[in-house]
C-alpha cells in the first residue's frame, strides 16, 4: 500500500518547527528517522494531514557532557549512539543496549529522540532511559521542561507529550566510578522486538549493590521499574538466596497484558529467567572485580 496524502514541510529553523507544531497539533506528525513512521503511513495505521521533517535542524543533534549531565540530541541515530566514544565511557548501558535495536540499516537512520516520542512497550532506549533516571527534553512554542522518565512513559504508546512539543533531546546522569549496569533481552529472532527484556543500573560497594534499578520491557504496557524486586536486592551483599528472593519477588509483581503470541505466564517466566541470569553474572562480576 502506499501512504495516505499529506503536507510535506521542511522547516530550517528550531523556532520555525515550534510553530508548525503549534499551528497543526494533532493533525501534524514529526518526521525523524521515520523507520516508525513510514511503515505506519503505508500501512495506512497513520494518516497526519501534515507531516514536519525535523532533518535539517542541527539543533537537535550531537552528543555533550556539561554541567554534570550527558544530553543526547533528539536526532541521534541508534549507531550515532553505539558508536559514541562518550556513550561507550559515560552511559555504558546504552552501549551495550544499541546493538538489540532491529537490524544495522534500521539503526542508521531511526532515532533515539523518535524511539522516545513513540513509546513503544518492547523498545530499548526507553527501558534504559528509566534505568538510569534520564529526563526527557521537551520543546514548545510554551518554552522548555524536562520530564523525568518515570513520568514521561505513561502507557501503550502514550506520554506526557503534548502533540505541540518535540523531544528535543534526552539528559543522562553520567555512570558513577562505582556504577554497575547489565542489559539482556529475549526476541524471537536477531533484531525483533524483545518478548522481553532487561536494563540494570545500580552502584557497588564491594558485592554489596545500592540504588537498584531493574527497568523492564516488554511485560508491560510501558517499561517499567520492578520496584519489589529492586527492594530485594538493595543494600545487601548479592548472593543466591538474594537472588531468589528477587525473582521471587518479581514473579509476583508482574503482570503481563494476554497476547495470543506470548501468553503472559510465558512472559513472566522469560523476564524472572532474565534477571536470574543477569544477577548471577552481575555475582561472578563482582566477586573478581
Ligand atoms: C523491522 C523493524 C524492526 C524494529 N525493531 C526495533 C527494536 O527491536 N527496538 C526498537 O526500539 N525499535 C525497533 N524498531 C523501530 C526503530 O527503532 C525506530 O527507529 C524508532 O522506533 C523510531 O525512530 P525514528 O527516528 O525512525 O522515528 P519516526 O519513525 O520518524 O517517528 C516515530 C514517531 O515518533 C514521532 N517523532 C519522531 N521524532 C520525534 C521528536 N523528536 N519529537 C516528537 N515526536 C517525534 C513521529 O511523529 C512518529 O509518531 C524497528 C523498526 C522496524 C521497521
Amino acid at each position: 500500500m502506499k501512504a495516505p496524502d499529506f503536507r510535506y514541510l521542511k522547516p530550517k529553523t528550531l523556532p520555525e518547527c515550534l510553530s508548525l507544531l503549534a499551528e497543526h497539533g494533532d493533525l501534524a506528525q514529526v518526521l525523524a528517522g521515520g523507520q516508525s513512521l513510514m511503515p505506519l503511513l503505508n500501512l495506512r495505521l497513520a494518516a497526519p494531514a501534515v507531516l514536519i521533517d525535523i532533518n535539517g535542524l542541527s539543533e537537535l543533534s550531537g552528543i555533550r557532557e556539561a554541567d554534570g549531565s550527558i544530553t543526547i540530541g533528539a536526532l541521534e541515530r541508534h549507531e550515532e549512539i553505539a558508536q559514541s566514544a562518550i556513550v561507550r565511557q559515560r552511559l555504558p548501558l546504552l552501549a551495550d543496549a544499541a546493538p538489540h535495536i532491529a537490524h544495522i540499516a534500521i539503526r542508521a537512520r531511526g532515532t533515539i529522540g523518535g524511539s522516545v516520542a513513540l513509546a513503544d512497550p518492547a523498545a530499548e532506549w526507553p527501558a534504559c532511559c528509566l534505568a538510569l533516571g534520564a529526563e526527557i527534553e521537551l520543546a514548545s512554542t510554551r518554552g522548555r521542561r524536562r520530564v523525568a522518565a518515570a513520568d514521561y512513559f505513561q502507557g501503550l504508546y502514550t506520554t506526557a507529550r503534548q502533540a505541540d512539543e518535540l523531544v528535543a533531546a534526552i539528559h543522562f546522569p553520567p555512570a558513577a566510578p562505582n556504577a554497575v549496569h547489565a542489559f539482556r533481552e529475549i526476541s524471537r529472532r536477531r533484531g525483533d522486538f524483545a518478548i522481553a527484556g532487561l536494563a540494570l543500573a545500580a552502584l557497588r560497594t564491594g558485592e554489596t549493590l545500592h540504588n537498584v534499578r531493574l527497568a523492564f520491557f516488554g511485560v508491560s504496557d510501558r517499561p517499567i521499574l520492578a520496584s519489589n524486586a529492586m527492594a530485594a536486592l538493595e543494600g545487601r551483599p548479592l548472593g543466591a538466596s538474594m537472588i531468589e528472593a528477587a525473582c521471587k519477588a518479581l514473579g509476583a509483581e508482574l503482570s503481563p497484558p494476554e497476547d495470543p503470541a506470548y501468553p503472559a505466564a510465558y512472559k513472566r517466566q522469560v523476564a524472572t529467567t532474565l534477571l536470574a541470569r543477569i544477577l548471577g553474572d552481575l555475582q561472578a562480576e563482582l566477586l573478581d572485580a
